[in-house]
């Protein structure tokens, strides 16, 4: 594998390609279903833990996602040097301390230093950080160095906004439940007017982040 390969597949953390083990998931599930005292063999959820393995393989796949394919024949050498924003891409993750849903969006800036990517390609990064178990604050983090590392731009910005279901079904103070977080590099975070002429850029027109 040359160098650069093993570069993305480093940034991209916890790539695995074995398959997803449903059988265990199954079990576990049954076992929590007799644990919480309802009863496994119950019409209606005899099938829960089927359905449940079922669904975390695709709330979860982002750990499958192989990120040199994923990007392989989209980077492309140009003389642009604007900055690229994709804004309001929508995001569903997992927060690894209850497993439960963070919903969200993300905004995403570049400015090309001989490279870019196909825009298609920035919420198939988003998608394979998010749906993994996650921390917000390090989601965010590795889709910048994620992209910093596959077109080494003169900068890279990414802000996520996200709802925790964890602190809003579970009587948390509400505040907590939203949460904003960004990770910004290079030019983004050495100059003011290009920090500023993106966060313009992903306020305008935006509406707030609600169910
Ligand atoms: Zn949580």
């Amino acid at each position: 594998m040359d160098e650069s390969k093993k570069e993305v597949y480093e940034v991209a953390e916890l790539f695995n390609d074995t398959e997803i083990d449903h059988a265990t998931i199954e079990d576990a599930i049954k076992n929590i279903l007799i644990a919480i005292g309802d009863d496994p063999a119950r019409e209606g959820i005899a099938r829960t833990p089927e359905r449940v393995s079922r669904s975390y393989a695709e709330l979860l796949a982002g750990y499958r996602i192989d990120p040199v394919a994923m990007v392989n024949d989209a980077l492309f050498d140009v003389t642009y040097d604007e900055m690229v924003v994709v804004r309001d891409i929508e995001l569903f993750s997992m927060c690894e301390h209850h497993m439960l849903p963070i919903i969200g969006r993300a905004h995403v800036a570049y400015i090309p230093n001989g490279k870019v990517i196909g825009l298609s390609k920035i919420p198939r990064i988003v998608d394979m950080f998010a749906r993994r178990l996650q921390v917000q604050e390090r989601m965010t983090r590795q889709i910048a160095e994620f992209i910093q590392t596959l077109l080494n731009p003169r900068g890279v910005a990414v802000v996520v906004e996200g709802l925790h279901l964890c602190s809003m079904m579970r009587g948390v103070k509400k505040h907590d439940a939203r949460m904003t977080t960004s990770t910004m590099f290079g030019y983004f975070r050495k100059n003011h007017s290009t920090r500023m002429e993106f966060l313009d850029n992903i306020s305008r027109g935006s509406t707030p982040l609600h169910f």
